[in-house]
Parts: structure tokens; sequence; C-alpha cells
């Protein structure tokens, strides 16, 4: 009919149009069904409640937007701040730092200094503790003491800003070997007396938290200077079974040449036990700055080998009660050099790359060191004692040697010793166990 009123040639485009339409109008109604698939019917699924729901898929995300930016105006109209009182860089925050100094107790210079009331009977109140908390034993398992890792820094902020990023960098680096060896840790900002500031603030410290904690066994004192570098290596416990105080050091440097730096104090294990709080009371007389700690400069210079001129601290005053009282306190101390409990870092940083060419974590000496402390680089001050482009870039190596221990467990690694980026390894290296450590495996009872 089509054909014979309009001639072939028109029909048959006219056919085609007509199955063009129909094909567009099943492509828009497919369309229409997966929005709404996608989006929701809307209220009522008409097809103006689809076209506002659709143009709100779209908007919605630049209006919170839009409303977030109109609200924070309003808040920051409301209260007076424009953009230089919202700049942290541009805020001296010695403002907010006020000065307390001056209103601490002063302890009489005539009265001998104590660290706290005596206490004689410790042992018998710690054991009588012990039984009763049975919940808490003092050994995690045989030859596994319960151990706190103590450290800490000033209450105040570092000297300079960079000094506090290296702060937390240390903390996570100590974070990290105790995740892994069932340490606890505890960080101390506070002056517990302000007598004992500086390097003599952890003896306080010490005694509070051994009286606090019966149940810990030992408590492992180390520097905020001083990390990790072998994230595997376990403390020969056994080792010290029969030993209350264990240092890095040598016999014959501490008792026969009372070196000064015959034995380090920035990192030692100490028992809580009687004894120590007897060797705490013993080495605190020399640390109440002021005169006390001058005068006993004077002393700790004179009579030990190799010390420059300065104030008392508290690692020749262990050298020299030790040297001075051997047939004491010799006898339960043990002098650890078989592996670095602490490690001088310029004889340590430049060899990391030697290190990992030929040798593994889980060492802990020359050949992989347990830690390396950077004596004297002093980065949360406003002077240490070394070039602070060197002590800053080695101690970012030292945390990374460390850290690729951690990071390879999960299948990454520093690009470079001296790099913070970090890249992906080839395979997941979890050779030592760590992610899994023997310590934290529990008998699953079979009833
Ligand atoms: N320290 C502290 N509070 C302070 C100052 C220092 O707890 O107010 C700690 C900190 O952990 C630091 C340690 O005392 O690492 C000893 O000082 P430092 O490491 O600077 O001495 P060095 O090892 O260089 O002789
Ligand atoms: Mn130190």
């Amino acid at each position: 009919m089509l054909e014979k009123c309009l001639g072939a040639q028109r029909a048959r485009r006219i056919h085609r149009t007509f199955r063009h339409c129909k094909v567009t109008i099943l492509c828009l109604f497919l369309t229409v069904v997966v929005l709404r698939g996608t989006i929701g019917a809307g209220k009522f699924g008409t097809p103006e409640q689809d076209f506002i729901d659709i143009r709100d898929h779209f908007y919605s995300h630049k209006r919170a937007e839009a409303y977030r930016v109109l609200e924070e105006v309003q808040a920051t109209s409301s209260s007076g701040a424009d953009s230089s009182t919202t700049n942290y860089n541009a805020f001296d925050f010695y403002k907010i730092l006020v000065d307390e100094e001056g209103d601490d107790e002063k302890h009489d210079p005539d009265e001998p200094y104590s660290l706290g009331a005596k206490i004689s009977n410790w042992d018998e109140q710690r054991s009588r503790w012990l039984k009763e908390n049975p919940n808490y034993p003092n050994f995690i398992k045989p030859n596994k003491p319960r151990v706190l890792l103590v450290t800490g820094s000033s209450p105040k902020p570092c000297e300079n800003p960079v000094g506090d990023h290296y702060l937390l960098k240390s903390i996570k680096n100590k974070i990290d070997y105790c995740r892994l060896h069932g340490i606890e840790v505890f960080y101390n900002m506070a002056l517990l007396d302000a007598e004992m500031a500086g390097f003599w603030a952890k003896l306080p410290l010490i005694r509070k938290l051994l009286l606090s904690h019966p149940e810990v066994e030992f408590l492992w004192w180390m520097d905020s200077d001083a990390l990790f570098t072998d994230m595997s290596f376990e403390v020969p416990w056994k080792r010290y079974k029969d030993y209350n105080l264990v240092m890095h050091g040598g016999n014959e440097m501490v008792y026969d040449q009372k070196n000064w730096i015959g034995l380090n104090t920035g990192s030692f294990l100490l028992r809580n036990c009687q004894w120590s709080l007897d060797i705490l009371d013993a080495w605190a007389p020399m640390g109440p700055k002021g005169k006390i700690r001058e005068e006993a400069g004077k002393v700790l210079t004179r009579e030990l080998k190799g010390r420059p001129v300065f104030e008392a601290d508290d690692q020749s005053a262990m050298v020299y009660l030790l040297a001075k009282h051997k047939d004491k306190w010799g006898d339960k101390v043990y002098l650890e050099n078989e592996y670095y409990l602490h490690g001088y870092w310029g004889i340590l940083v430049d060899k990391y790359e030697e290190m990992i060419e030929n040798h593994h974590p889980g060492l802990g000496d020359h050949r992989w060191p347990l830690v390396t402390h950077f004596v004297g680089c002093k980065p949360c001050g406003k002077f240490g004692d070394y070039p602070v482009e060197r002590c800053l870039k080695q101690m970012d190596r030292a945390f990374n040697f460390g850290d690729n221990q951690i990071l390879q467990i999960y299948g990454f690694t520093h690009k470079s010793l001296g790099s913070r980026r970090v890249k992906r390894t080839r395979q997941v290296k979890d050779e030592l166990s760590l992610l899994h450590p023997g310590f934290r495996a529990v008998k699953v009872s079979s009833s």
C-alpha cells in the first residue's frame, strides 16, 4: 500500500528510518533501566523524580564541598580568624610554651640527696605480690622474662623541629622491635624530679617503674638516640640469670683502667630486685643539678681515664662506682661485649652495606648490630659534638637499615638506605618468622 502510494525507493527509506527509531528508543529505555538500577528509582519512580535523582547523583559531591567551604568561611569569620592566625608556620609557638621554670621544689644541699623513701624488703614484697597475682607472671616462658623497655625525652619540644621528627622515628623503631619480641614500652616525658634533669632523669623514673611493676623482671633502659638495627636478635636472657645489671662494656676497661667509656649507660638491663634499688641509691648522689653535679664532675674527670672536663654524668658515675666498689657490686654486674647491647654509631654506620652483602639479621654483633647509639649527636638539642649533617644522614641510614627488616616482612624495602621512599620486593621475606613470633603462639587445648 505504502509502496503503491510513495514509490518503492521512498517506502524503503521510511522503513529504514522507522527501524532506526526503534533501536534508538530501545537504547534510551535500557539507559533509563540501568541508571535506575544504579542510583535507585526515586520516590515514585516517575521520570521527573528520576531526573532529580540523576542530577543529585552527579552534583551531590560538588554541593557537599561547597557547603563545607561555606561553613568554614562562616566559622572563621565568626571567630575573627584570618589566614595569619590559622597558619601554623606563622605562629610563634613559644607563646604557648610558657616558661614554668623556677617553681620547682628545691632540696636542701646540706641534706644528702635521696631518690625516695628507703625500702629494704623489696624482694619479699615483690615475691608476695607475684604469688598473689598469678595472672602476671614475671616470666612469659622459661628463660623469657617479662621485660619493660623504658625510654623518653624532655617535656619540652626539641630546640629545633627536626629533633622531634627523629624522636618519632626513634620510638617507631623501638615499638617495632618490642612488638616482635613481646616487650612492653614505657615512654616518659615528665621530669619526675627537677634535681635530676638531663641524663640523670632516668634514675628516679627507673626506680618508680620497678616499684610500680612487680611483674616486670627486667627493665630495659634505652636512650632516645639509640636505634634497634637488628630486629630479630633476641637477648640471651639465660646468660644473665645470675646477674642484676647488664651493660655494654669491658671488665678491663672499667675495673682496671677506670676508663670513662669502659661501659655505656645508653642501653642497659636492670633486674627488678632489692639489689637494683640499692645500686640506684648508690648511683644517684652525683646527680642533683647545680653545685653538687659540678663538683662531682671534677672528681670524675680527675679519677677516670680520658674524661673531659664537664659536670657529672650518669655514665662516668657508674664507672666510678663499679671501679671503686667492685667488691660490693661487681659480682652481679655483667659487662657484655659479645653483641652490641649498645653500639657506638661511629664504627658501624659506614658498614651497613657491607653487612647486608655478607650477613643477615639475628647476629646482633659487628656483623649485624643489635643497637646503633648516636652518642654525642644530640638531635634534640642546640649543639652536638659532631657535624649535624653527618648525624642526621646516618640516623636516617640506621633507621632505614632497621626498618627494612620490618618492611620486608610485608614485601617492601627502602629504595636505598638513604631513602625515605620504598619499593616492592619480589617476594615477602619472613625467614625469621617475625610475623608470628614463637613466644606469641598459644597451645590450643583439644577438649
Ligand atoms: N632524656 C630524658 N629526658 C630529658 C633529657 C634526656 O629522658 O629531659 C633521655 C633521652 O632518652 C636521652 C638520654 O636521656 O637519649 C641521654 O641523653 P643523650 O642521649 O643526649 O646522651 P649521650 O648518649 O649523647 O651521652
Ligand atoms: Mn644517648
